[in-house]
């Protein structure tokens, strides 16, 4: 049976105990609405380890005041059948006055090479709200290892460079896109899509996987991919594009020449709902 826990001493008192067995942990972080990417790191931690910890937090510090923080679609009660399906031990759902406080906050600063490029452009608070509540999420679930999504793919290289600067001792596993039918990245946010908008969505990862095309066939400029890739959204949706780039898929650095381990990302709004896709291509 799923154990759930509102409280840190709670949970740090059960979590010691399943240490003094030996028992490994698995950490999957989430902000809930569950869906099929989520339950396949669900699935992934079940695999690795004796016991799976999830938590469900929306976090407020990485939104900012014009963003969805309100609306973010909050389904905890669906939430908490599928994570006992596939197999959770403990759900952790802090409120936000747990994980807070009243007092002003410690904060986690990664490498602004990071945290500003990208999403980080629109967004330049995003990565200090995420780095922070992964922090303080590691100290207090102390797993072995975190299972993390590529669809939010600069999330996962600033969290791994966070992980590793500040010497947590965790592991981190990042899991494949799980996509719906017609390849749009599964994502709670999808759900504030439109009927028109939703149709339209499918188009990101069409033109990047003709862009991968493009690429396996001999193109090297990424102003060629780039284009391509806007042309491709512009022709065909009413999507706003945030930004489309081909970078090192671990630096997060801007590539001119396509060369080695490339992730082609991009953000691009429908209405006032911004999507995020990304691929990697080996070159
Ligand atoms: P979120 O609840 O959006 O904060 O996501 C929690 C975790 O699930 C993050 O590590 C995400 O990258 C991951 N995730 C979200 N969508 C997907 C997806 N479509 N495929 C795989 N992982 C995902």
């Amino acid at each position: 049976m799923m154990l759930v826990f509102k409280t840190i001493p709670s949970l740090h008192k059960k979590i010691k105990s399943l240490k003094l067995k030996n028992k490994t942990i698995g950490f999957v972080p989430t902000m809930g609405a569950l869906h099929e990417g989520h339950l396949s790191l669900i699935k992934k931690a079940r695999q690795q380890n004796d016991i799976v910890i999830l938590s469900i937090f929306v976090n407020p510090t990485q939104f900012a005041p014009h963003e969805d923080f309100e609306k973010y679609p909050r389904t905890l009660k669906e939430d908490k059948l599928l994570a006992e399906m596939c197999g959770v031990d403990l759900l952790f759902l802090p409120d936000t006055k747990i994980m807070y406080g009243s007092s002003p906050l410690t904060e986690v600063i990664v490498d602004p090479a990071l945290t500003r490029t990208l999403c980080g452009k629109s967004r330049p608070t995003h990565f200090t709200g995420v780095a922070t509540v992964v922090a303080k999420l590691l100290n207090i679930v102390t797993p072995d290892k975190m299972y993390l999504g590529q669809k939010d793919a600069q999330q996962a290289v600033v969290i791994k460079k966070m992980a590793n600067d500040l010497n947590f001792d965790v592991k981190i596993i990042t899991c494949p896109i799980l996509r719906e039918k017609d390849g749009l990245a599964m994502s709670s946010r999808n759900a504030y899509l439109n009927a028109k908008q939703r149709r339209e969505s499918s188009l990101l990862y069409q033109s990047l996987k003709k862009a991968r095309q493009k690429i396996k066939t001999g193109e090297k400029k990424s102003k060629k991919i780039i284009d391509f890739i806007r042309e491709n959204i512009l022709n065909h949706t009413h999507g706003k594009i945030d930004y489309i780039a081909c970078v090192d898929a671990d630096t997060l650095k801007e590539v001119k020449v396509l060369r080695g381990k490339v992730m082609v990302a991009l953000a691009v709004k429908f209405g006032a709902t911004r999507l995020i896709d990304n691929i990697i291509v080996n070159t």
